[in-house]
């Protein structure tokens, strides 16, 4: 997608605000600015009375009961399976494990796809601008087999120097791993080429689409890829839900990662048989509210369209970042050509988190830290960053509200 931040686009934000039961609140006697989307979104009524009437009406516990409540529960959990998957095009439901997030996703393959697989000697390549997320479980499965994991080098504007990670794809990679959008710098990375070359050497790649889901249209079949993570938090819908899609031939040769029930065929202590995809990996009761309540994130999706959330956030984009660099002293990080909506910035002399913390008494809620991206910091060499990332539902308004609460918070601490 190609939108300039000038394409102007006719989006009526106050009407979707009114979807967002938190965005009304206060904070400090000021009206909240929520510019922490990156790190979890607000959630449409929609959603929350998904949720509300999920246990009001259809509790029951999953494929486990033959009465009229559990199979509405079943009928919602699996409902969302169906959704998610229609959502990132996945050619089969089966294809799809309902997870608690990203994390879960991305543990599931270093457990049970790379641990197998791995031996000393290989390697796991992975990119400098990933969330710890995206590169500690490869550091555990490859302190376990011997192997080692690489990282792949970015450049100062915050691009994925491709032609690197490609050289880097050599024979000893088992299994090769990028974000789809970084969560600090906005950055979309160019997955379909990396999937391409990726193949071309039979090397699997796994993208973390932690950030990409909430503002874009993904199809994993498209993009070519392994195994695409997703976390549904971050798009609309309740925590402790997410998603790992990957392909057949890979669920059908992994082992389970979790043991217990409802991932089996049969158990006996001569020796037990699972379940087929995706069950074999789904042990134990799951989130059936937080999955209905992201089944009603995606409808909400929806009935907005990608096309039109996409317009609007690169308007915002464009016109925050604009407004952030008349701001003397102030440095982005991140100045890819193509983004999404996430801005990481500093002020010459002063700390990241004093500046959140007045932010935040004016009701302007950004992120300071290292985002759960230590070896990002260490690239540019700070300790941390502010990040202002946005979602389709914040407005110009809103920008200005943050760049005048910045201008005070300089004045005070320059
Ligand atoms: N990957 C990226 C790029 C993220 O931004 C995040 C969360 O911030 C994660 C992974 C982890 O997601 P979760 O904590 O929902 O598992």
């Amino acid at each position: 997608m190609n939108v300039t931040a000038s394409t102007p686009t006719v989006f009526d934000v106050q009407r979707i605000r009114a979807d967002f039961p938190l965005l009304s609140r206060s904070v400090h006697g000021k009206p909240l600015v929520y510019l922490d989307n990156a790190n979890t979104s607000q959630k449409p009524a929609s959603v929350i009375e998904a949720v509300n009437a999920h246990y009001r009406e259809r509790n029951a516990n999953v494929a486990r009961a033959v009465h009229q409540l559990g199979e509405e529960a079943t009928a919602g959990y699996e409902g969302a399976r169906d959704k998610l998957a229609r959502f990132i095009n996945a050619p089969s439901r089966n294809e799809l494990i309902l997870t608690s997030g990203t994390t879960q996703s991305i543990n599931l393959v270093a457990y049970s796809y790379a641990l197998p697989r791995l031996k000393a000697g290989d390697a796991i390549l992975t990119t400098v601008m990933e969330h710890h997320a995206n590169i500690v479980p490869w550091q555990l499965v490859a302190a376990r087999s011997g192997a080692t994991v690489k990282a792949a080098p970015i450049n100062e504007r915050g691009e994925l120097i491709v032609d690197k990670y490609l050289e880097m794809l050599t024979p000893e990679v088992k299994l090769a791993c990028v974000t789809h959008v970084s969560n600090v710098l906005g950055t979309v990375n160019p997955v379909r080429e990396i999937a391409r070359e990726c193949r071309k050497r039979g090397i699997a790649l796994l993208v973390d689409g932690s950030q990409a889901v909430p503002h874009r249209p993904v199809d994993v079949q498209a993009l070519g890829c392994d195994f695409y993570a997703i976390t549904g938090h971050k798009m609309l819908g309740p925590t402790g839900t997410g998603a790992l899609w990957a392909k057949r031939e890979h669920l059908e040769a992994m082992p389970p990662f979790f043991g217990g029930g409802e991932m089996i065929r049969e158990v006996r202590f001569s020796g037990t048989t699972f379940a087929a995809p995706p069950h074999k990996f789904e042990a134990g009761t799951p989130n059936i509210a937080g999955f209905v309540g992201l089944a009603a994130a995606i409808d909400y999706y929806e009935s907005i369209g990608f096309e039109a959330i996409h317009a609007w956030e690169q308007q915002l984009l464009g016109y925050a970042t604009e407004r952030l660099r008349e701001i003397p002293g102030l440095r982005i990080f991140g100045e890819a050509p193509e983004k999404e909506p996430v801005i990481s910035f500093l002020l010459d002399g002063a700390q990241a988190t004093d500046m959140a913390t007045l932010l935040d008494l004016q009701g302007i809620a950004v992120r300071s830290g290292h985002h759960c991206a230590h070896p990002l910091m260490q690239f540019y060499d700070v300790p941390a960053t502010l990040r202002a990332s946005l979602a389709f539902y914040n407005t110009r308004e809103e920008i200005d509200a943050f760049i005048v609460a910045l201008l005070k918070v300089r004045k005070l601490l320059m």
